[in-house]
């Protein structure tokens, strides 16, 4: 079952399981001091066809209106990252907390987030991919998206052999996108990932760093967001790579550079970082220790979980609860109660490593 069908069950049965208020039976042992919260991109709905395997990343702007109210009606605080340090450190957690976090840079984040976020005054931190506003960062997921929606069949050559998908309907479409993924995210640590990615886009996005000039918040941007008291500017490494397929060498001058050249282009310090992808097979032990010893007060993967007072001495490796297209109401519920996590994680509490 792919992520997409995954997501549809969850979001099927969770209203049954709230209705029964299984939840709240999960949510004093599992519900944990609070959550940290991912977040990708906010768009405004739009008229044109999506690949919906694509689009589970992308909410609306009012379901992060909703998102805020669901925790603003329980009586949770907004902390920002330093605040939640602090917290940590005084071991002083009077009432539920919750941190809002995007992951990337989209420039959504700022035209479309950033004006909810301000008039409910709610902290959050965009931890950036510095290739993004470097604008060396090739999109491929939207050129793939834009390739299949316009094409009956998609055929190209790579390393001597011929591949060929057939994306007449919708579901062949959303089959090729994620062949396709596959086939690239196998690839991209290669050498000669551009070749692939112009093997793969040929004529159909000669200019293949136009996406991220489109989408991606500039350096001026950054800078504009990180002067407001309310957002923190995060690392996110310099090309996205799956941190744990890298040599040593080359795990520390993605962290420490990203750090090193945020700090250069925005004059701001930062503190906190998120690993790329974020899963137990894209960073680990390696990975958390690195990040621990260039000094970074706190990171983030996105292992599902609650953070609880045991995250205390693992600041460097904080669970997070996606918020994408599915996670909204009862699915939530379900998140933040701690029961999808317990039942995910075989019943551990404190998600870590
Ligand atoms: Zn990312």
């Amino acid at each position: 079952m792919n992520s997409f069908l995954q997501k549809k069950v969850v979001k099927t049965v969770a209203p049954a399981l709230s209705a029964l208020r299984l939840p709240r039976l999960f949510e004093p042992l599992y519900g944990g001091l609070g959550h940290v919260l991912t977040f990708h991109r906010v768009v405004p709905d739009q008229e044109k066809p999506r690949i919906h395997n694509h689009q589970t990343l992308e909410i609306t702007p009012e379901h992060l209106e909703r998102t805020i109210r669901f925790f603003q009606k329980k009586g949770y605080a907004f902390y920002s990252p330093d605040e939640l340090c602090e917290r940590f450190a005084a071991c002083s957690f009077k009432e539920k907390f919750v941190v809002f976090t995007f992951d990337d840079g989209y420039r959504d984040n700022l035209t479309a987030a950033y004006p909810i976020l301000k008039k409910h005054s709610i902290p959050f931190t965009i931890y950036v991919t510095t290739c993004f506003p470097d604008r060396t960062a090739v999109l491929w997921w939207y050129i793939l998206e834009n390739l299949l929606l316009e094409k009956d069949q998609v055929e190209f050559q790579w390393a001597g052999k011929h591949y060929s998908f057939a994306c007449h309907t919708q579901p062949e479409k959303e089959k090729a996108f994620d062949a396709i993924r596959r086939f690239i995210t196998r690839s991209f640590l290669l050498e000669n990932h551009v070749d692939m990615y112009r093997a793969v886009f040929g004529d159909f996005q000669p200019d293949l760093h136009a996406p991220v000039a489109e989408l991606a918040l500039s350096w001026a941007e950054i800078r504009e967001l990180g002067n407001d008291p309310l957002v923190t500017i995060g690392a996110h490494t310099v090309n996205h790579f799956p941190l744990k397929q890298l040599e040593k060498e080359a795990l520390h001058t993605e962290i420490f550079d990203s750090k090193k050249i945020i700090e250069a282009r925005t004059g701001l310090p930062v503190w906190h970082f998120a690993y790329p992808f974020g899963k137990a097979a894209e960073a680990s032990w390696r990975e958390f220790e690195t990040v621990r010893s260039l000094g970074f007060k706190t990171a983030a993967t996105t292992r599902m979980g609650n953070i609880f007072a045991a995250h205390r001495n693992n600041l460097e490796c904080l669970p997070r609860i996606s918020i994408n297209r599915v996670t909204d109401g009862a699915v939530l519920e379900l998140q933040t109660s701690g029961m999808l996590p317990c039942l995910v994680h075989k019943g551990r509490r404190a998600v870590t490593h």
